[in-house]
């Protein structure tokens, strides 16, 4: 009987969870890049966004959906991420397939193990690149690297991470999921009845023929009969097993993939609980997105000039003295204006480099300004500062006038 594996589609997602991890840096939207985040300007560009670390709240809400959502996925699809997605699945697999090669072409050589050696420095390096790609664009990236201008942190954190990546390679590799990881851990407390899990079905047990070929073919050297473990990532390769030896006996496999047992209270991966985290995601995503869509194309700080300075000229007018930074956060340059909103009763006027402000995307402008208001007002008013651009007022300050 032909049975169905899991394996090539296991792969296919690899492939494609690897290919988008490595090519995202390179792609660009508007002549940066599509996601990265730019410690030098201390901006996140998140697909054609640029959110600067100001604007704490959108990474705030940013972080929190993470948070939701990776339980929200732990709780529905349990370690199906360890498996299927994890990094370090991935090229603990390439590795495991890449030394099976060389030793059956090359058994137990010096060029076997010299080309094993490589092939960890290779990935390492591969692995610690890309990770810094999300911070220097890749182009960039080789320019310095060629260069020797990378720079200390950078260098550092290449240095630091392809280190702890050839360890894990050469050392580690499944012991870490088995013992130091701690998704495992957090899975253990997220999931329940209705987690979808790979268990050897109880009531098929006397169909077993006690082959061994599920436990023989466990990359973690665990027997799925003994029921669920800590150390299954949920890979498949039991199930796989078993299918080839029921097979070969005219019957199915006796492994699933399940959302829980319905007899055993299980089977609705979409229940109250998962329907409520869902709808936390949603409701922090639609905050997110009117977040991102609500921010200003500019913004405008004003403090009073470093003296402090008011001032009463003789012919009956106040002056007060201030600094304003004027910022450009959209992805175009811009030229801008500062102007006092007329008060009803006085003459105000501003006086300074308050006309022709021309800002590159993302540049900000000190401007020091001074404000004239005659006649003196009676009391401190609070005067309306505009921020102009192609004649729209595009953000508003106050600015608080006193009189002596
Ligand atoms: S028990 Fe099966 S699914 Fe779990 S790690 Fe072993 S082979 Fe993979
Ligand atoms: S591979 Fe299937 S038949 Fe063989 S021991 Fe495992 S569960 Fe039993």
């Amino acid at each position: 009987m032909p049975h169905n594996r899991i394996a090539p589609k296991r792969a296919l997602v690899q492939w494609l969870a690897t290919i988008l991890l490595l090519v995202l840096p390179f792609m660009r939207h508007d002549g940066d890049s599509l996601l990265r985040l730019d410690a030098a300007s201390r901006t996140l560009l998140f697909f054609g966004a640029r959110i600067r670390i100001e604007e704490f709240y959108l990474f705030l809400i940013a972080v929190l959906i993470m948070v939701f959502a990776f339980l929200f996925v732990t709780m529905i699809f349990g370690r199906v991420w360890c498996g299927w997605f994890c990094p370090q699945t991935t090229i603990t697999d390439l590795t495991d397939f890449f030394n099976r090669k060389v030793e059956h072409f090359l058994p137990g050589t010096f060029a076997a193990n010299l080309l094993k050696q490589l092939s960890y420095i290779l990935l390492s390096f591969v692995v610690a690149a890309n990770l810094i790609w999300y911070f220097i664009p890749p182009a960039e990236f080789f320019r310095r690297l060629a260069g020797g201008e990378i720079g200390m942190v950078a260098g550092m954190t290449l240095t630091v991470v392809f280190v702890l990546v050839y360890l894990d390679l050469v050392l580690v590799r499944r012991v870490f999921c088995k013992t130091v990881c701690p998704y495992g851990r957090i899975q253990l407390l997220t999931m329940d009845r209705n987690t979808l899990t790979l268990e050897f079905d109880p009531s098929l047990k006397s169909a077993c023929i006690k082959c061994g070929s599920c436990e023989r073919n466990c990359p973690m050297g665990i027997d799925i009969k003994d029921g669920l473990q800590i150390e299954c990532i949920n890979c498949g390769r039991c199930l796989d097993a078993c299918r080839e030896v029921m097979a070969k006996l005219g019957r199915g496999g006796l492994i699933h993939y399940t959302f829980g047992i319905k007899a055993e209270g299980g089977g609705r991966p979409l229940n109250r609980k998962t329907l409520f985290l869902g709808g936390i995601i949603v409701l922090l995503s639609a905050l997110l997105i009117l977040g991102i869509a609500d921010r200003k194309g500019a913004t405008i700080k004003i403090q009073r000039g470093a003296n402090g300075e008011v001032r009463r000229l003789p012919e009956g007018a106040v002056i007060n003295f201030f600094t304003a930074f004027v910022e450009n956060r959209s992805v175009t340059p811009g030229t801008f204006t500062l102007s006092v909103a007329p008060v009803n009763g006085f003459r105000t006027e501003l006086i300074g480099p308050v006309t022709n402000i021309s800002l590159a995307a993302n540049a900000n402008r000190r401007v020091d300004l001074v404000v004239k208001v005659s006649p003196v007002p009676q009391s401190r008013q609070d005067l309306e500062l505009h921020l102009i651009r192609d004649g729209k007022t595009i953000a508003v300050t106050l600015m608080p006038l006193l009189i002596d």
